[in-house]
């Protein structure tokens, strides 16, 4: 099996890049800021699976979060890597009220946008709201995996403001990020199925303020995504 992960920040990746001992492949995307990391995984049945780590990269100075560089990096990395599966993977704002908790990683079972208010007809909203669809076996593998499903729901502002959270509400969005629905727009173009493995970092309902809870739990949110994510790919490549 070929996986490419998609993951915005180098924070949330390295634990895993540790893990895996995934080597830098320099130069790969260029003159695009994007970063691939790559390495090989056998199977209990012989076969080999390939795992591709692509992160966004960065400019100014910092890595590039948000809808413009994930569709740039999707779009880039599935046109030379030809995966059989997207994954994106990273933190997220989750809900109290829905059962969230700082370092929860959940499956993603939907996915929309949040903040495109685009008036007009039933086909403008559609598009403006996104709901492309996620892979077929999501659901099988968060229940083998005792692992709580959310739908994601993206943005390009780290904070909510009371119009995001109306849309989030009428359409049930649980998983509050900036890549997600961009991802998935990709992949629903390019006919590849994506997966969303997602680790709450800060409460959306918790009255704290978002860019500080956010920072203290971002290390220990991206140690349980890199636990998740090794069962999710040795579920998937069969691993010895
Ligand atoms: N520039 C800062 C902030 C990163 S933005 C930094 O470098 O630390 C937050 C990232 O985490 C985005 O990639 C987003 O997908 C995710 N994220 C975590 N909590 C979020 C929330 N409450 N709302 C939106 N995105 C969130």
């Amino acid at each position: 099996m070929n996986i490419l992960y998609i993951i915005a920040m180098q924070a949330e990746a390295q634990p895993f890049i540790d893990h895996y001992g995934v080597q830098e492949v320099k130069d790969f995307f260029a003159p695009l800021p994007c970063k691939l990391y790559q390495t090989s995984i056998k199977g209990a049945n012989g076969e080999t699976s390939t795992l591709s780590v692509v992160l966004n990269g960065q400019q100014h100075g910092s890595d590039l979060v948000g809808c413009e560089a994930a569709s740039m990096a999707t779009l880039a990395a599935i046109e030379r890597l030809h995966p059989d599966l997207v994954i994106n993977s990273g933190t997220c704002g989750g809900f109290q009220s829905r059962g969230a908790d700082i370092a929860k990683v959940y499956i993603g079972n939907a996915c929309m946008f949040h903040d495109r208010r685009v008036p007009g007809d039933d086909q403008w909203g559609t598009q403006a709201l996104g709901n492309y669809p996620v892979w077929e076996g999501a659901e099988a593998l968060a229940g083998q995996l005792h692992l709580p499903m959310g739908k994601v729901t993206t943005g390009s502002s780290l904070d909510m403001q009371p119009c995001d959270l109306k849309i989030i509400q009428e359409n049930g969005g649980e998983l509050k990020d900036m890549e997600g629905a961009a991802v998935a727009f990709v992949c629903s173009l390019m006919a590849t199925p994506i997966l969303f493995v997602k680790s709450v970092t800060d409460l959306c309902d918790s009255g704290a303020e978002t860019f500080e809870e956010f920072s203290r739990n971002l290390a220990k949110a991206s140690q349980a995504l890199k636990e998740t994510n090794i069962r999710v790919i040795d579920h998937l490549t069969n691993a010895v």
